[in-house]
């Protein structure tokens, strides 16, 4: 449901890129939309599963699945010039839950210097529009400052299951529409 909110947010282009694919989920949706989709997991356990539920929905022939770790090969990606970076990077689970405010530099992918901020400039650096999918206590301002990257112009989506604040997306974007 999420992943098709947000492949519909950003109609209108034609390359995506969905790196920590895991099994496909995200890069399945955004290849429904999508001329292309570029999707990028380090393990290839879960490649193999990504692509065989695209083959099962039909979109096989629209990703092109990359092998690697993202912040390793970043620089690289730019070359398929996405005009959208979707992903739901690894959140710590279950130590997210653990923390009353969550922070993206200190407690995303952590095992990496600047953690989910380094995802994002690296994200903002190869594509203009770039959502993620963050715990619902992401520290508000972290996410302010990021948005200098992008005019400022940020997107914060709270994402309510049965009534209950479950997540956020954010959208940091090239223009508002
Ligand atoms: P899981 O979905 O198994 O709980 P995580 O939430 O930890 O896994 O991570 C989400 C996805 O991101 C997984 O498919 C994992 O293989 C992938 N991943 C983790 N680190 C990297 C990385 N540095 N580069 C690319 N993919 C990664």
């Amino acid at each position: 449901m999420l992943s098709k909110h947000i492949a519909k947010r950003f109609k209108g282009h034609n390359v995506a890129m969905n790196p920590f694919c895991g099994a496909g989920g995200n890069a399945i949706q955004l290849a429904m939309k999508y001329e292309k989709v570029i999707a990028i997991d380090i393990d290839p356990n879960k490649l193999e599963f990504a692509k065989k539920n695209a083959e099962i929905y039909g979109v096989r022939d629209k990703i092109n699945f990359i092998m690697g770790n993202f912040f390793a090969i970043a620089n690289d990606l730019k070359k398929y010039k996405p005009e959208v970076i979707v992903t739901s990077t690894p959140w710590g689970e279950p130590s997210y839950k653990n923390h009353k405010t969550y922070s993206l530099e200190k407690n995303m992918c952590s095992e990496y210097d600047g953690g989910g901020r380094t995802i994002f400039e690296l994200a903002q650096s190869i594509a203009p529009n770039v959502t993620l999918h963050i715990p619902k206590s992401t520290v508000r301002n972290e996410l302010f400052k990021l948005g200098k990257y992008f005019n400022n112009n940020i997107e914060i989506q709270n994402n309510f299951i049965n009534g209950k604040l479950d997540s956020i997306t954010t959208f940091l974007v090239d223009s508002i529409t």
